[in-house]
């Protein structure tokens, strides 16, 4: 019998009313293995009345208080993580070890999280006037909604809430609809360590419910991650529906190889990050910018055999080094991709689109493909494609690979791979890019910095996680304060200066 997964509404599972359901499969094998329900317009009010009651109590209850209960949920976290992982991974595919490297890093978020009382503190001013005092505090913005990829079913959602939470908010989480029930069992594990009911629900759903939160009024602000065209909208939608909206977007992460690059650990960084996770992490490298013939040459020559031998297979089997991408659509499109690089001309240095992986012949995979001599007009180097497929772009110098990086659309992440510190100096300086990497490939900031990109890889000001998460989540408000032995008799009309007092 077909699973069927749950909403987690007030503190406990609950059906799906709306009689729309989504399926669930097994990347690996193509079967569906869950249906999900889909939930409807006046469900979605409801999750959000319960948040919006919640709301209150828990805004109420000390920092230190709301912070104990992360630090239970963090131990529940690890004592359940081999679980989590699997239940991740079947859904989505990825390999467990890589389903626990993003386990772990939505845990660090967590820990981030339970520190988050230090970052609430205001400032204070004694005296800003003769006998006025002045002070600033922090506080939540009330009910928040966020909605997530299907790509890190796990860790983006834990971007945002611990955080949220720690601050005092309430939280509604709508996962995405591919491989929701990790998001679900930690929900249920937050739940166990003591959060009070409502302060994080996670209902299911598509856009009908996506529409509910972007425009209800109880809601005030969105943290959205996903593909561009959509955040785009949300950003607008929110915004114009008087929310606080943050859309992490779609991306192109450009790594360029400088001639002096230590070329085996330049080859083993391109590997890990094009093909880790099949290429779809928004923080993939997709491009690699090859200054110079000979280190572009070189670098085929050293990647070709190294995509050959890929161990692609099912997440069950421990030697996987790449499991298959999300869905039958997923696969067409990025097939469709390699065909129209092809076309236009690009060299097809390694094609991964016929690969047989035995045992598992309806499962969504794609062997590692590899393209050279690349030109900026093609659709594989403008459209991001979130499969194995890298790109290799050759350029004369230095300052051309810079423009390539700066003239793409997005702008999420690049990497520079050199000996040269002037080079690698003036990179980081002057590239139009959130996250930068000097010989690391997928630079992600550790949770107590901030997570973003620029240009429309991101449609907001605030970045996520880290002080960006807590500035995204808080509201500053100033208090001015004078007590009665400090006020002078009669009214004064004039605007004054503080030297005035
Ligand atoms: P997606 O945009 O299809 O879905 C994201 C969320 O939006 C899901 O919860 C989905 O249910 C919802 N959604 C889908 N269609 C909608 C619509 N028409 N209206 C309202 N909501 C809708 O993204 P995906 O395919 O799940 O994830 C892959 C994308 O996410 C890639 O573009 C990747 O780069 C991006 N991503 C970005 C970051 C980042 O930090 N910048 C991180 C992870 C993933």
């Amino acid at each position: 019998m077909t699973k069927i997964i749950n909403h987690f509404i007030d503190g406990k599972l609950a059906k799906g009313q709306s009689g729309r359901m989504g399926d669930i499969f097994n990347p690996a094998t193509g079967d569906v293995t869950a249906q999900v329900p889909l939930a409807s317009a006046d469900e979605v009010r409801a999750v959000i009345a319960s948040s919006t009651a919640a709301l209150p109590g828990w805004m109420a209850t000390p920092p230190a208080r709301r912070t104990q209960v992360l630090f239970k949920f963090r131990e529940l976290l690890i004592k359940n993580m081999d679980e989590l992982a699997n239940l991740l991974s079947a859904e989505h595919g990825k390999t467990i070890q890589d389903a626990k490297g993003e386990l772990g890093r939505g845990l660090e978020v967590v820990e981030f999280s339970c520190g988050i009382p230090h970052a609430l503190k205001g400032e204070y001013s004694e005296n800003v006037g003769s006998n006025v005092d002045s002070y600033t505090i922090r506080q939540p913005v009330g009910v928040v909604a966020g909605i997530t990829p299907f790509n890190f079913p796990a860790m983006v959602p834990m971007w945002m809430y611990p955080v949220a939470i720690a601050c005092g908010n309430t939280f509604v989480l709508k996962p995405s609809e591919r491989d929701p029930s990790v998001a679900i069992c930690i929900a249920e594990l937050a739940s166990k360590a003591g959060l009070p009911d409502g302060v994080l629900n996670v209902v299911n759903g598509d856009k009908e419910a996506v529409d509910i939160l972007l425009r209800d009024e109880r809601v005030s602000a969105i943290s959205f991650v996903g593909s561009t065209a959509i955040g785009e909208n949300i950003y607008k939608t929110g915004c114009a529906a008087g929310k606080r909206v943050q859309a992490l977007c779609g991306a192109k992460n450009h790594l360029v190889v400088l001639p002096d690059a230590d070329m085996a650990q330049t080859t083993d960084a391109l590997m890990g990050a094009g093909y880790g996770s099949a290429g779809e992490r928004c923080m993939a490298v997709s491009v690699a910018v090859a200054v110079g013939a000979d280190t572009a040459n070189e670098l085929v020559n050293r990647l070709e055999p190294k995509i050959r031998t890929l161990k692609i297979g099912p997440y069950s089997d421990p030697n996987s080094e790449m499991g298959p991408v999300i869905s039958r659509e997923a696969l067409d499109r990025i097939k469709g991709y390699v065909d129209s690089g092809v076309q236009a001309g690009a060299k097809l240095v390694v094609d991964g689109r016929d690969i047989n992986v035995q045992g598992h012949e309806n499962g969504y995979f794609i062997g590692g493909c590899l393209f050279d001599n690349v030109t900026p007009d093609m659709s594989i180097y403008k459209d991001e494609i979130f499969g194995p497929v890298l790109a290799i772009v050759r350029v004369n110098d230095y300052e051309e690979a810079l423009r390539l990086v700066n003239d793409h659309e997005y702008g999420n992440g690049a990497a520079i791979f050199t000996r040269d510190g002037d080079a690698a100096r003036d990179f980081s300086s002057r590239a139009k890019i959130g996250m930068i990497g000097i010989n690391v490939p997928i630079p992600v900031p550790v949770a107590y910095h901030s997570f973003g990109g620029w240009k429309r890889s991101l449609f907001g000001d605030h970045h996520i996680h880290g002080m960006e998460g807590v500035r995204f989540y808080t509201r500053l408000k100033a208090m001015t304060t004078r007590w009665p032995s400090g006020i002078k008799d009669g009214a004064e009309f004039h605007f004054k200066r503080s030297s005035d007092h």
